[in-house]
């Protein structure tokens, strides 16, 4: 077992374990059998957001975990994220006290800005509820709420999320309690060498989301010869090499380049293998070979860029998608955090 690699020591001497359970788009009967299966094959790390609605389910293993002593809680990694639509400092405290109780947990271990585009808030998040994006986004004014967090003992640390250089820049500036991590798209299409770079030099660790290449993606983020991550001839050469899976050697790839993964899923054998990457490693050339793949793409959120650009760009402001999980998000601006 290659234990330099299971953690990441975070700028606030936090340990954060290096492979967590994404939970993105899990149902709740299907979350519930997802956590037991990763916190039995060792997780400690689990990725939530309140928006998924799946906050209570994984809360209810937590406690199962917890008072039945398998777990102690401090040996657990939990991440949760401010809402959009939470992004007014008046609203972040309860925001996450919303979460916490779902959770069942005094605190998390991280809490993130999940995007850095305020919505309205316009009553608490529901099944039917539609979001429209803010006037106006203020992220030192939330990030000032946040830091109350830390000092209230909600969180342990913060952290943004789907942020661009400028704009972690802009909060690291004012900081009082620094951002310890940035979570963004990142695969072998979308390696974000240069935001890993000024993170790393600003102090904050990568997460990985989407590690796998997010194949369960929700529909408006599929274009028609969209490359497949999991399936690309460099990783399967690899992968055949090691007798691993082409899952394996992907997130193996982030780990050695030093980030943190959350590939999600709902699947138990999936689950107990997608943990089973500290028994081999990569060589130089191996990684080498993996960072001259010429294929680039990015998965998320690019439809909001083309559709502003496209000549019915005035009708984006009307534009919503309904998820999943019966959310209703407006797309109008979300482009905005790769510009702005
Ligand atoms: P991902 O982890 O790259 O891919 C998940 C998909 O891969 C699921 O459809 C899963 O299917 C499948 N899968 C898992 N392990 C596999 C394996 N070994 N072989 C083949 N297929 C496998 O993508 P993601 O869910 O988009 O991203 C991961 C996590 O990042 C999310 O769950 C969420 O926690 C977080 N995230 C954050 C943001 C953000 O804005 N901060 C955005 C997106 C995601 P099954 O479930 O059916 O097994």
């Amino acid at each position: 077992m290659d234990d330099s690699l299971t953690s990441v020591t975070l700028s606030n001497g936090l340990h954060m374990p290096s492979v967590g359970l994404g939970t993105w788009q899990s149902p709740k009967d299907e979350v519930r059998v997802a956590v037991r299966a990763a916190l039995d094959a060792g997780y400690r790390h689990i990725d939530t957001v309140y928006t998924d609605l799946n906050e209570d389910a994984i809360g209810e293993v937590l406690q199962e975990y917890i008072k039945s002593g398998k777990v102690k809680r401090e040996e657990l990694f939990i991440v949760t994220k401010l809402p959009m639509i939470h992004m007014e400092p008046t609203l972040v405290k309860g925001s996450i006290e919303m979460s916490l109780k779902k959770l069942q947990l005094d605190y998390v271990d991280l809490y993130l800005i999940h995007f850095p585009v305020q919505f309205a808030y316009e009553g608490p998040v529901t099944e039917a509820g539609l979001l429209k994006v803010a006037e106006k986004t203020d992220l030192t004014g939330t990030w000032k709420a946040m830091e109350e967090l830390v000092d209230l003992g909600l969180t342990k640390s913060l952290g943004v999320s789907n942020f661009n250089i400028s704009q972690i820049e802009r909060i690291c500036k004012i900081a009082k309690h620094k951002p310890v991590i940035n979570q963004v798209e990142c695969h072998i299409y979308l390696p974000q060498n240069e935001l890993f770079d000024a993170c790393k030099k600003l102090g904050l660790a990568v997460t990985a989301y989407a590690p796998l290449g997010s194949p369960g993606r929700i529909k408006q983020l599929i274009e028609k010869d969209d490359p497949v991550v999991l399936e690309d001839p460099v990783i399967r050469k690899i992968a055949k090499r090691y007798s691993k899976s082409t899952a394996h050697i992907l997130l193996r790839n982030l780990l050695q380049r030093g980030i943190i993964v959350i590939p999600k899923s709902v699947t138990p054998h999936r689950i107990r293998s997608n943990i089973q990457v500290f028994d081999f490693s990569l060589t130089k050339e191996e990684m080498d070979e993996i960072a001259g793949i010429k294929t680039k793409t990015r998965f998320f959120w690019r439809f909001g860029k083309q559709l502003f650009r496209s000549p019915r760009a005035t009708l984006v402001k009307n534009c919503s998608i309904k998820t999943k999980v019966g959310l209703k998000f407006s797309l109008t601006y979300l482009y905005m955090y790769y510009n702005c």
